[in-house]
């Protein structure tokens, strides 16, 4: 249920509903709009409408129809912007996470820091913990590669995402992160979403691989119910019968989701095709669907990378896409980051 606040609503009339609600039994979350408050209810059972509707400063009261309630655009028109440093997801700005599939070495993950950054990435991405089909594959280093992404990171000036697996590794992401990375194979742990939801600090949420778009955002509920707003939802393909790329890359997510919910979306197409030659095309289709950034997978040797590679553009290629980037967002009447030679701040 949404409450709509009349516009000259006062914060004691605020707060008086509020506290009718809490003695109801509901949990509420309060959105503060450009010119009104907006109450999200939510909780088991429902709370006695018309008590609600009669009490001072309430200018409507909305049931949410869909069962994702904080996700949804009734809750918030608005498009939540999720700020990181001085980076807004889900703004103007089409904002690129890059970097490496997984940290390796320090000089790989430096090389590939500085590669992505001098073509305009604005958040560096790379896997300590790696969730692998084959207990065989190569599994991460740990708190050593977090170290090296988050140093590599700090000396180009960008914010880190890396995934997280497991609660028991929330403390140790979060001291090196600034975006908390919850895999695909991970969107229905709903121990670590609820988890994730005491934070406060940003959560980049993957679709699953066989998941629909209801369940995605019912993933991205688990976290906002628990108060952190900051939920940034990533398109990465998902499993059909189609062999000829690695996943089916669900371009029509992005506007699908984007029409239910306020989230930003961003696109995973290294994921979404899994071989280097498709990536740059599926970037171009997803900043041209809406979505408000990319996560792309760079290495500097892909070819002997050690998960990955496949899908791994080089620098010259990731650069590349960038400047055809540079000519596609202005058409849809957004901006993207300059290069850093040229950067004097955003540009269009
Ligand atoms: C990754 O980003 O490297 C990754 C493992 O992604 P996904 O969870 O989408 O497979
Ligand atoms: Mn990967």
């Amino acid at each position: 249920m949404v409450v709509v606040m009349q516009e000259k609503a006062t914060e004691p009339q605020v707060e008086s509903v509020v506290a009718r609600l809490v003695e109801m039994g509901m949990d509420v979350h309060r959105s503060t709009g450009v010119s009104r408050t907006v109450l999200g209810v939510v909780g088991q059972g429902q709370p006695n409408k018309a008590l609600i509707e009669i009490m001072d400063g309430v200018q409507e009261v909305v049931r949410i129809s869909e069962p994702y309630k904080l996700a949804s655009r009734t809750f918030r028109q608005e498009p939540t912007v999720v700020t990181v440093g001085d980076v807004r997801i889900g703004g103007d700005e089409v904002v690129v996470m890059a970097g490496p599939c997984s940290a390796e070495t320090e000089p790989q993950v430096r090389a590939a820091a500085a590669a992505v950054r001098r073509a305009g990435a604005k958040i560096f991405r790379g896997g300590a913990f790696k969730p692998r089909s084959s207990p065989y594959s190569f599994q991460g280093l740990g708190e050593a590669g977090l170290r090296m992404l988050h140093d590599a990171a700090k000396a180009e000036q960008m914010a880190l995402v890396s995934e997280v697996m497991d609660v028991s590794q929330i403390p140790l992401i979060d001291k090196y992160c600034d975006i908390f990375q919850v895999g695909a194979r991970n969107m229905q742990n709903f121990t670590l979403l609820r988890e994730l939801g005491r934070s406060r600090k940003p959560v980049l949420l993957k679709r699953g691989i066989s998941a629909t778009i209801e369940e995605w955002l019912l993933s991205a509920e688990y976290v906002l119910s628990g108060g952190n707003t900051n939920v940034i939802l990533c398109e990465r393909g998902i499993r059909t019968f189609e062999t000829a790329t690695r996943n089916t890359f669900d371009i029509s997510a992005i506007p699908v989701v984007k029409k239910m919910s306020h989230l930003p979306v961003v696109a995973d197409p290294s994921h979404g095709a899994g071989r280097r030659d498709m990536v740059a095309p599926m970037a171009r289709a997803a900043v041209a669907a809406g979505a408000d950034g990319l996560l792309i997978e760079v290495h500097c040797d892909p070819d002997h990378a050690l998960s990955d590679g496949a899908q791994s553009l080089f620098p010259a290629q990731f650069d590349r896409l960038m400047a055809e980037l540079r000519i596609i967002a202005p058409a849809l009447g957004r901006t993207i980051c300059l290069e850093s030679s040229s950067r004097r701040g955003w540009g269009s």
